[in-house]
């Protein structure tokens, strides 16, 4: 098999597998409990909290775990919208990812403003925009960090200083970031940022939210005192066993799986424009993870291409994985502006720490004869 479809999740870490499994099978405590097989189980939640904080430059108050990257999403929208009801305009950008446009939607029918920053060619945010519709009315701007379908990096820390000037508090859903570029809080300058373990080989079903110290925010779901009681349930220990564990393979290997990432996706890219013509790069060709490659390819469909390489076991997505059922063109590529027919023909490929020179080599060869053999019997014409 050759996985190529790292953004829309990763395999688990065997490190990360290995030390799950101690809590699955015999560290099964509540970590609310007070004796001790509780109080152990708590107190290593912790230290896989601080880990994670300290790896986005935060401290350990500042992380509160939740059930996945889009629940870490609606708790900071939903959560800081609750708690300045005097401010009723929320921003966020035409790119983001379905998490943060839906909950929008909610917003919306509860009466509050939304507005929307478009993006330009290469998917990212027009600034100027964004300076004129931030008011005084503005509680929160959420814009993403990394975009899931174009790899996209977005100028966050100008975004913040736009924010600034109005007292405006910045959500960023850098679910796709964290891992595959440097994700710095304090660099960033944001109040809220989330984060998913199972796109860095972590487990699915755990993600995280960091809540800048005083930011205010109400709970999204009550009903105990876990995470300080801000987000109640008994906690997916052995998921955020997995998170910090995951965190920290990224840590250990960072610089040569990073290196190694970046070569493989610039030989991919070289591969695919020298080999395939009339193709269409998407999104910006600096500012982006390197790991995500977005191409149209004219004259075909985007799910035969995806089909067909399934049929030999190669695995790349349409869109996101979210979008993957619907027969709706991607959001994503309307917003940058492709034509629906280009966007019918598009295809994300994204790497992951566990691709080898050899799977590159494999879908050099496989995707050109695909795409050739597709054109062939395809009616449009190019
Ligand atoms: N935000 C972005 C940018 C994503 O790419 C994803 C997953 O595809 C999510 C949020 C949702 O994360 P999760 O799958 O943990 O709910």
């Amino acid at each position: 098999m050759i996985y190529l479809d790292n953004n829309a999740t990763t395999p688990l870490d065997p490190a990360v597998a290995k030390k799950m499994a101690l809590f699955l099978k015999e560290k099964f405590g509540n970590p609310s409990s007070l004796y001790p097989i509780g109080r152990a189980v708590k107190n290593i939640m912790n230290q896989e909290r601080e880990t994670i904080a300290k790896s986005i430059g935060s401290i350990r108050t500042e992380i509160f775990f939740t059930g996945s990257g889009t629940e870490a999403d609606n708790f900071a929208i939903r959560g800081v919208m609750n708690a300045l009801p005097d401010k009723n305009e929320f921003i966020l950008s035409k790119i983001e990812h379905p998490a943060v446009i839906e909950t929008a939607n909610y917003l919306n029918n509860k009466g509050i403003t939304v507005k929307y920053v478009p993006v330009d060619s290469s998917g990212t945010v027009d600034l100027d925009y964004l300076k004129n519709i931030i008011s005084e009315k503005t509680a929160l701007i959420s814009i993403m960090h990394a975009n899931n379908e174009l790899g996209t990096i977005q100028p966050i820390e100008d975004i913040v200083s736009l924010a600034k000037e109005k007292d405006t508090l910045v959500h960023t859903d850098a679910v796709q970031s964290f891992g595959k570029m440097d994700v710095d809080v304090n660099k960033l300058g944001v109040d809220l940022l989330s984060i998913s373990a199972h796109k860095i080989n972590g487990p699915k079903g755990v993600g995280a939210l960091f809540i800048k110290k005083g930011t205010p925010i109400l709970p999204l779901i009550y009903g105990g005192q876990q995470e300080r009681e801000m987000r109640a349930g008994t906690e997916n220990t052995s998921g955020i066993v997995g998170f910090g564990e995951a965190v920290r393979q990224i840590q250990k290997y960072r610089e040569t799986d990073s290196k190694k990432v970046e070569h493989l996706a610039s030989k991919l890219k070289q591969g695919i424009e020298e080999s395939i013509p009339k193709v269409k790069f998407n999104g910006h060709e600096i500012n982006r993870i390197h790991g995500t490659l977005n191409y149209s390819f004219y004259g075909i469909e985007a799910e035969a291409i995806l089909l067909a390489l399934a049929t030999k076991e190669i695995y790349v997505s349409t869109g996101s994985a979210c979008s993957e059922d619907s027969e709706e063109v991607s959001h994503v590529l309307n917003a940058i502006g492709l034509r629906p027919e280009e966007a019918r023909g598009t295809i994300r490929i994204s790497l992951g720490r566990f691709n080898t020179e050899a799977d590159i080599d494999t879908f050099l060869i496989e995707l050109p004869e695909v795409v050739h053999k597709l054109r062939e019997i395809s009616a449009i014409s190019i």
